[in-house]
């Protein structure tokens, strides 16, 4: 492919290419350059995603916010964005038709229906699961004259040798089907992803390290908040489809070849920062280093299935206080109720979610059935939802979420090593979330600024 010869004008300190949290986050921290964010999407935002209809947000993607203190807080907190905190109990349980919402998680299993085996096998994995998830924290936590950077590595270390279906060991059929249920929103099965990561993603709730708030309005009020401000350095509907090094008699440029609305067209770039998922990035780049195209060919996707829904207002809502439901025995796997992200109470926000090989399955079913599937369990288990559904949005991810796989750990070196004119960003460098992501763009866009700075 022979780009066009990029114009003067078309000639940028940082092009950036991917509008999720990653490069936005980028984008803001080098507003003041001369820096272009290229979004192959209209709108942007990526995974942080959700619409309003008729007043009320339904949220499709990304909803717990990290609150002050975090990149995204400082973000929100800068474009002026509400949030509320999310509902007291963060975790609840509806399972063969017995609703447990307020019961500690480690009495679970002694009012689930269950047999006596059964108990005792979910009585001993949740018992693992708690020490792993301890482990993990402890792991998380700064030590003395260590770096952020040094931490990562460390946690990305924590049980990566093994499978969280391993570290668990053995389950009859009906406890094992529930672990699945319960570890599906890493998008991965137990016997895929690694113990550290199924690990990290119980302790995050355990532990309350979960983001805890809700914005009101919905998840995309903040990509759409940035992407207003930054104006004409974000640039949707423009899909780059090649970023090459190439050479002047001075200095390494990065020169992008782009489809816009106009046609292809070619930018140059002395920095770039990649800020798309680890498979486009493979894809796109052209002058990575082998082992670290290498390392990001490796990098493991995920499915998600999300279906939001618009309820009319109801009298007693019966999970109020509660933020997520898991449904082990339904078609979804989990409700969150979004009835935060409201500016009024003029009807209730839930989403419905899959994970995993569940949500691969869904996925792939035509969508009338897949409605009325997951409508008739929604009635069925929550009948005050019975004739009171007003909308319906389906958000179908096939690439959800990056896990760590075993020995991922062994991958990061070689990610980390990209030190430009690429420079790489996004969830997949570390445990994936949207505080992930938007601390890889910042730290991106701070080694860009080191770069420029060189003579
Ligand atoms: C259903 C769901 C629920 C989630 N829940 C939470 C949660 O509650 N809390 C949390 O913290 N995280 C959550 N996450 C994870 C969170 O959304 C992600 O970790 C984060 O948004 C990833 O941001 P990113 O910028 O790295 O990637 P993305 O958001 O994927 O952004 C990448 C961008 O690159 C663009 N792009 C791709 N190819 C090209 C190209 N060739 N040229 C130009 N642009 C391109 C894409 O269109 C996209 O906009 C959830 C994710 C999903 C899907």
């Amino acid at each position: 492919m022979v780009p066009a010869t990029p114009r003067p004008e078309d000639t940028y300190d940082v092009a950036i290419v991917g509008g999720g949290i990653a490069g936005l986050a980028a984008a803001w921290r080098l507003r003041n350059r001369r820096c272009i964010l290229l979004e192959a999407d209209a709108r942007p935002g990526g995974r942080l995603y959700s619409i309003g209809w008729a007043g009320i947000p339904l949220n499709l993607g990304a909803h717990m916010v990290p609150g002050a203190g975090s990149t995204v807080g400082d973000l929100v907190a800068e474009m002026g964005l509400e949030t509320r905190r999310l509902p007291p109990n963060l975790f609840g349980l509806e399972y063969r038709g017995r609703r447990h919402l307020h019961l500690p998680t480690p009495l679970l299993p002694f009012a689930m229906r269950l047999t006596f085996t059964e108990r005792l096998a979910f009585i001993r994995m949740g018992a693992k699961l708690r020490l792993g998830a301890r482990r993990s924290v402890a792991g998380g936590r700064m030590r003395e004259g260590e770096s952020a950077d040094d931490v990562r590595a460390r946690q990305l270390a924590f049980e990566d040798e093994r499978t969280l279906a391993d570290a668990v060991g053995p389950l009859p059929e009906r406890v094992n089907l529930l672990f699945r249920a319960l570890t599906e929103r890493n998008g991965a099965d137990p016997s895929e992803m690694s113990a550290g990561h199924g690990l990290r993603s119980f302790a995050n709730v355990w532990a309350r390290t979960a983001p805890g708030t809700n914005l009101v309005g919905g998840t995309s009020m903040l990509p759409i908040a940035l992407a207003n401000r930054l104006g004409p350095i974000v640039k949707p509907g423009h899909r780059v489809v090649q970023a090459r090094l190439t050479r002047s008699e001075t200095d390494p440029v990065v020169t992008l070849t782009v489809e816009g609305p106009a046609g292809e067209h070619a930018i140059d770039a002395r920095t770039c920062i990649l800020a798309t998922p680890a498979h486009v990035t493979r894809a796109i780049a052209a002058g990575l280093p082998p082992a670290a195209l290498s390392a990001l060919e490796r990098i493991r996707y995920g499915a998600y299935l999300t279906m939001s829904i618009a309820l009319d207002p109801m009298d007693h809502v019966s999970w109020k206080d509660t933020y997520a439901i898991a449904t082990p025995d339904l078609a979804f796997s989990v409700l969150f109720n979004h009835d935060a992200m409201r500016h009024e109470p003029n009807g209730h926000s839930v989403m419905l979610f899959r994970g995993a090989l569940g949500a691969a399955r869904s996925i792939a079913e035509d969508e009338p059935t897949l409605v009325s599937r997951w409508l008739e369990d929604l009635e069925m288990r929550f009948p005050e939802t019975r004739g009171r559904v007003r909308h319906v949005e389906i958000a179908k991810w096939q690439t959800g979420a990056p896990f760590a796989t075993p020995g991922r750990a062994r991958l990061q070196p070689a990610l980390d090593a990209v030190e430009g004119p690429f420079l790489l960003a996004g969830d997949y460098l570390e445990f994936p979330n949207m505080e992930a992501a938007a601390g890889s763009g910042r730290r991106a866009a701070e080694r860009a600024e080191r770069l420029l700075a060189l003579p």
